[in-house]
């Protein structure tokens, strides 16, 4: 095959592979208002952030509880961490998981919910454009 030939297929083969930015979606991930108390860090705005994902948050604590190796509560609508977290490192977190847990891959829309598919893996199934694929469970 010639040089020329090789390059036209690769090009055509990487022309397929979807775009990963939000392009043409205008949804914003919302940013986590933290803060620390004592040797705990709270998220006070977690009903909001839930809100925005269409996610429960137990849902998101127990993300964030594996992520962060403590335990984790929700308690009259603040997220209760048991460890000392700077507000970035949380925001940084939050942001993480809007990007794998929420955000389709596939067209950048949030209206996705998640389906179990056992073996340390969830379905994220997207009913903007129809995407259904594998991520790593929590
Ligand atoms: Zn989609």
């Amino acid at each position: 095959m010639a040089d020329e030939e090789y390059l036209a297929l690769l090009d055509r083969a990487f022309s397929k592979v979807p775009e990963l930015s939000a392009a043409g979606s205008d949804f914003v991930i919302p940013k986590a208002d933290a803060f620390n108390e004592g040797n705990k860090s709270i998220i006070r705005n977690i009903a909001a952030i839930a809100d925005k994902a269409r996610r429960k948050p137990d849902e998101i604590a127990k993300y964030m509880s594996k992520e962060l190796a403590v335990p984790v509560n929700v308690e009259e609508q603040r997220m209760i961490i048991n460890g000392k977290f700077s507000a970035d490192d949380l925001d940084k977190k939050i942001r993480r998981y809007f990007e794998i847990y929420v955000v389709c891959r596939e067209c950048g829309k949030p209206d996705t919910h998640l389906e179990g598919a056992g073996r340390g893996m969830f379905y994220l199934v997207c009913e903007a454009c129809g995407a259904r694929y594998g991520v790593k469970s929590y």
